[in-house]
């Protein structure tokens, strides 16, 4: 992008930028770097207004690291329940007792000089840390310590794909892109500087043994990221691209007129916004089961850890895949859980549909209850395969909504309680 872009890009952001809870109203200011991880993590696959009230709760329960790393993970749980990918919670947790233990050690962290569980300052450290990518590191360096450090989120794939007409994805996995003619095409072209600067950073690749047409996809969008974020302000490009993608350079129908890179837009130029960037091959996967609420004699609700790899080893209720139809009997499977002598009555209470990541889910829900107590009743073996529960937990009826941290097991519940 062109200084003036960049600047025009600075200006917008400072007229336009949104109130946000884990934004100051100095867009300037550096910023709490835990703050950042928070909410960049939380932001990953979920809308803004959906993080706002998830963010300032979490905040108030765990206002810094150190609080956070004292958390038991099943009320990190539930301060994550409904935001998804769960997998992501307990990474934080992980990452959070890292960051303290080694921010003790005097000899790993300047921290200990000031008292302050401090977040690592380096791309290298922050990546190595459980759940922390190339993103959430570039926004942690570039908007907390306000290094010149790159992101790339799907708001500024969406951008730099307009921009520069780019006919693929960074996650086109294993393509490699023949960009040969389109380095040739931009040599050739004064006006786009941006490509230019981009032929040159690949052209030193080739000198170091990499072809121009072995760069990956990735490659391409990260050499524009690092462009925009070569620079003392690289913490607002990086941030009003985001908001830009947000607001402006929306998915469906992006609003040109008010952009302020519309005249370096290639795609608004020649009228081709809709087609750029390409579709994303999702691949939905379908999954019909079964899921069994099975109550005890002295109403106590059995729950297992593990199942499904959706569910990321959540406590859940005793769940496995099955035909799609309704069920009087308990299902071969279903013993895996529970001896079928001591049932007492078997009620088939209905279906649910739920979405989790790319899984879509189609669920009956039997309602089993048993003639013994919970601890009488015969229950099979934890196995280590992925798809049998690894453990079996008796929680009380009456607490079983708020026992359950995920949306799963509590749609089977609200079918019968
Ligand atoms: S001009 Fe339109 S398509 Fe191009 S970056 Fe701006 S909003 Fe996106």
């Amino acid at each position: 992008m062109t200084p003036d872009s960049l600047k025009r890009l600075r200006e917008w952001f400072r007229a336009n930028a949104a109130e946000l809870p884990w934004r100051p109203a100095d867009l300037d200011a550096p910023r709490d770097p835990y703050a950042v991880w928070i909410s960049e993590t939380m932001l990953q696959q979920t809308q803004v207004s959906t993080v706002r009230d998830y963010f300032t709760r979490w905040m108030k329960r765990f206002p810094d690291v150190e609080t956070l790393a004292q958390a038991e993970e099943a009320e990190v749980f539930k301060y994550w329940q409904g935001l998804g990918y769960y997998s992501r919670a307990r990474n934080i947790l992980k990452t959070a007792k890292i960051v303290c233990e080694n921010s003790l050690d005097p000899l790993r962290s300047a921290s200990r000089m000031t008292g302050v569980r401090k977040m690592p300052e380096t791309r290298k450290e922050l990546e190595a840390l459980p759940g922390i990518g190339a993103y959430t590191a570039g926004a942690i360096l570039s908007l907390a310590y306000h290094q010149r450090e790159a992101i790339l989120d799907g708001n500024l794939v969406r951008i730099f794909s307009r921009l520069y007409e780019l006919d693929f994805l960074p996650t086109d996995k294993g393509k490699i892109i023949d960009c040969h003619a389109s380095l040739q095409e931009a040599r050739n072209d004064v006006q786009v500087s941006t490509a230019r600067e981009l032929a040159h950073a690949l052209e030193k690749r080739s000198s170091h043994g990499t072809k121009c047409n072995d760069v990956r996809a990735s490659e391409i969008y990260w050499e524009y990221a690092r462009e925009v974020a070569d620079s003392l302000k690289a913490y607002m490009h990086n941030e009003a691209l985001m908001e830009l993608g947000r607001t402006v350079c929306k998915t469906k129908s992006p609003l040109c007129e008010t952009c302020p890179l519309q005249k370096e837009c290639r795609a608004f130029l020649d009228g081709r916004t809709a087609e750029f960037p390409p579709a994303k091959k999702r691949t939905e996967k379908s999954w019909h089961g079964t899921v069994l609420i099975i109550e005890s004699a002295d109403e106590k609700i059995l729950a297992v850890n593990g199942g499904q790899k959706f569910l990321d080893k959540q406590l859940a209720l005793p769940h496995f895949e099955s035909a799609r139809h309704a069920t009087v009997a308990l299902p071969a499977k279903g013993e895996d859980y529970i001896n079928a002598d001591e049932i007492e009555s078997l009620k088939h209470c209905g279906t649910f549909r739920h979405s989790i990541t790319v899984h879509k889910i189609e669920c009956e829900v039997l309602h089993v209850r048993l003639s013994t107590k919970a601890n009488a009743t015969h229950l099979s073996k934890p196995t280590a395969n992925s798809d049998k529960p690894t453990a079996f937990e008796w929680i009380e009826k009456a607490k079983a909504f708020e026992t359950f941290a995920n949306s799963f097991s509590l749609k089977a519940l609200k079918k019968i309680f």
